[in-house]
């Protein structure tokens, strides 16, 4: 079992990590409600790092537009890129990211590997299903022992990506504050993982793991999308010598197909609810209503949910855009 750090006198620090590769929605908002909710109730410090490492996708605009939203919902930090650039933006912490990737090859615990996804999925043994995770073969294990991480790039101008070399037997275990004890096993479920397709392994798994160790961050409160991967994100905190935070994944906001929001559901991003003249009380209290915490209709800020945050009467089911509430919003 897992070693959680233990948050008894332990001052709580989390931290609010959006990603700019779009507009802040309903969905990504009541995540960061909830990470705040549980920061502050504690009398915790918060921060905001901005995850600007995922480039195709990352759009100029979006950075300055989820801070703008966050704070137009009435979310405060103590911390971010507002008031430290280089310390809150990923981006600009690249050869950080370099020192540990260096680590972790000195201890020969990373590799390059040059496998396309489909090549993974060709030689991969037994079938498996859509949602299962590609669990990678090995074959790229060895094959380049004079990798220099300072010009990694293949001759075709292509990047490898680092993977972790996972040698591990039996199971990986945590206890979520949510979902409880998840167990996985390491070859069978988690095997050798992507750290970042970068030289440097300034991609969103190293980065974000050292990160939440330099900053100090004791939980760790995200979407449950991400709950298998963080096996693998402590694997590499093992690895580093790092603790790990205590998780707690929460339900994302689906549409009424079960799936994750998306344009054709609606347009729930918060700068189009504040274009048409929503409030950000009946914002909140459309989120807290979704987390069982008020009434339909109810009209919050996030300091009145101080009072009635407790996990215990959480609706830990998904969080659905019912009719009810695109009817509210005139989705
Ligand atoms: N930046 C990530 C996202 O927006 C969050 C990852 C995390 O909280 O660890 O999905």
């Amino acid at each position: 079992m897992i070693k959680q750090v233990q948050n008894g006198n332990q001052p709580i620090v989390g931290r609010l990590a959006p990603s700019p590769t779009g507009a802040l929605h309903l969905g990504n908002a009541r995540s960061f409600l909830l990470a705040w909710l549980s920061v502050r109730s504690r009398n915790g410090r918060l921060i905001v790092r901005m995850e600007d490492l995922d480039h195709p996708k990352v759009k100029p605009w979006a950075a300055t537009a989820a801070l703008d939203d966050l704070r137009w919902l009435g979310l405060d930090w103590d911390a971010g890129p507002d008031t430290d650039a280089s310390e809150y933006i990923q981006s600009n912490r690249r050869a950080i990211y370099g020192k540990y990737l260096e680590q972790l090859l000195d201890k020969g615990l990373v590799y390059p590997c040059v496998c396309s996804r489909n090549e993974i999925e060709n030689v991969q043994s037994a079938p498996h299903r859509e949602d299962q995770r590609l669990i990678y073969n090995g074959t790229c294990r060895g094959r380049f022992p004079n990798w220099d991480s300072a010009t990694a790039m293949l001759p075709d101008g292509r990047l490898p990506v680092w993977r972790f070399k996972l040698e591990k037997q039996g199971r990986s275990c945590f206890v979520d504050a949510i979902r409880g004890e998840c167990v996985a096993d390491y070859q069978a479920d988690i095997g050798d993982f992507a750290l970042a397709r970068d030289p440097l392994g300034a991609g969103y798994t190293l980065a974000h793991v050292v990160d939440d160790y330099l900053m100090g961050v004791t939980e760790v409160l995200r979407g449950d999308d991400l709950l298998e991967a963080t096996h693998s994100h402590i694997v590499l905190q093992q690895a580093l010598g790092f603790p790990t935070p205590q998780y707690v994944h929460v339900p994302l906001v689906v549409a009424e197909d079960g799936r994750r929001l998306a344009k054709r559901h609606g347009d729930t991003r918060i700068a189009m609810l504040r274009e048409k003249g929503f409030t950000p009380r009946q914002v909140i209290g459309i989120l807290a209503w979704w987390c069982g915490w008020a009434e339909f209709g109810e009209e919050l800020m996030p300091e009145d949910l101080l009072a009635r945050f407790d996990w215990a009467s959480f609706i830990r089911e998904q969080a659905v855009l019912t009719p009810q509430v695109k009817e509210y919003f005139k989705l």
